[in-house]
């Protein structure tokens, strides 16, 4: 069977990748003629919104995914008149704006921080209304990795950065003094099935996802809090597939901050750190199969490698280090690959992660992930 993932990407490629062993073939879809999933499937090139590429695409394949939130939901409501496609495209009108994804929240009594929109240039003050700075102005879509984003200090701020942002509709966000980010990564077959893995504590380097430990070391309140949110909200979506929602821990209290209708970076350690990766429950999901256990293997420690791959062959003399080099050019900011650390309790992550940091010089990437280890085998 063949699976069509829209978009190309590093998350398209985990996917072919998982789908080998399954008996499934992934063909992706892509405009970037160098999409990097190119090395392990077949990509058809062709824009997220020209319909008649995508027809010709569905028409090779039995289900129909993608790995971007930012596809057109109309093309993909209307290839649903073909082949089914999982998660649905309402699921992604919805997660794809952040301001319907708030509202749907609240509908669910998910706490989500204090935001009002901000669709005009007109009476920006009035808009804002009683909402407390400092604030963060966000697009409503297309927003991903830390852009479209502004900062803003006071209501005095917000004029400048709506016009930095392109004067698109926004949502105005309270900043929020978080302990912790955590995220949830989730999956839901089609009997509605859902499974969660655990909780995982994530540190993000301006606005980008630099470290991921998983499990993460929560209350048992805190996971079921997490798992409430999951059921409620992937119930309500009429979810198939992998999602994840990333959450802000503010005093022992869990606040959503957004949800990504797909697989997603902060579950790249499933691969080598839980009984069945993301990438494969994804695909289980999609084609109707039965969903495989998200029990976590041990504990886990995932590196994202931002701009430029470390030394390989250093990076492989560290125990329990697995490689992942996406294929992509080096570039700033540019996700070029990831590491994952595994490792049987804390004690051993932290001498493994201590290794890392000292041989690849890097230091202040290991350090916030080290710190918490080291509160962890204190404990
Ligand atoms: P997002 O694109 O919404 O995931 O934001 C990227 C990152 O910016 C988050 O992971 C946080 O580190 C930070 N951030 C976003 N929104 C807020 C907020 N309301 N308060 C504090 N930090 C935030």
């Amino acid at each position: 069977m063949r699976v069509g993932v829209i978009g190309g990407g590093q998350l398209a490629r985990m996917l072919a990748i998982a789908a080998a062993p399954l008996g499934l073939r992934v063909l992706a879809f892509d405009p970037a003629l160098d999409a990097c999933t190119e090395s392990v499937a077949p990509v058809d090139h062709g824009g997220f919104d020209d319909l008649p590429a995508l027809h010709r695409f569905a028409e090779g394949c039995d289900f129909i995914t993608f790995d971007f939130e930012n596809v057109s939901a109309d093309a993909l409501a209307e290839l649903s008149a073909m082949r089914p496609v999982r998660p649905n495209a309402a699921a992604l009108a919805t997660t794809q704006d952040r301001a319907l994804e708030k509202a749907l929240f609240r509908r669910l009594e998910t706490r989500v921080a204090d935001f009002a929109e901000i669709s005009s240039a007109d009476g920006l003050h009035t808009s804002a209304g009683e909402l407390a700075f400092p604030a963060i102005l966000k697009t409503r879509r297309l927003g991903y990795d830390g852009k479209g984003q502004a900062r803003v200090e006071s209501a005095d701020g917000i004029a400048a950065a709506f016009a930095e942002l392109g004067s698109v509709p926004c949502v105005l966000e309270s900043r929020v003094r978080f302990q912790r980010e955590l995220s949830l990564v989730g999956v839901r077959g089609i009997d509605g099935e859902l499974l969660c893995y655990p909780l995982v504590e994530n540190v993000h380097v301006n606005g980008i996802l630099s470290t991921s430990l998983a499990p993460a070391r929560v209350r048992p309140e805190l996971e079921s809090q997490a798992h409430v949110c999951a059921e409620r909200l992937a119930t309500a979506l009429d979810y198939v597939g992998v999602f994840a929602i990333e959450f802000f821990e503010v005093d022992g209290r869990l606040l959503a901050n957004e949800v990504a209708p797909r697989v997603h970076n902060s579950g790249h350690w499933t691969i080598e750190g839980a009984e069945t990766s993301q990438f494969e429950n994804h695909l289980r999901a999609v084609t109707g199969l039965p969903l495989g256990s998200t029990a976590a293997r041990g504990v886990s420690c995932m590196l994202n490698w931002i701009g430029e791959l470390p030394d390989i062959a250093t990076a492989l003399r560290i125990p329990g280090l697995h490689w992942h080099d996406y294929g992509k050019e080096a570039r700033p900011g540019r996700k070029v690959g990831h590491a994952t650390i595994t490792a049987k309790d804390f004690d051993e992550l932290a001498g493994r992660l201590e290794m890392a940091g000292q041989v690849l010089g890097r230091e202040w990437q290991v350090a916030p992930a080290l710190g918490v280890v080291s509160s962890h085998c204190a404990a």
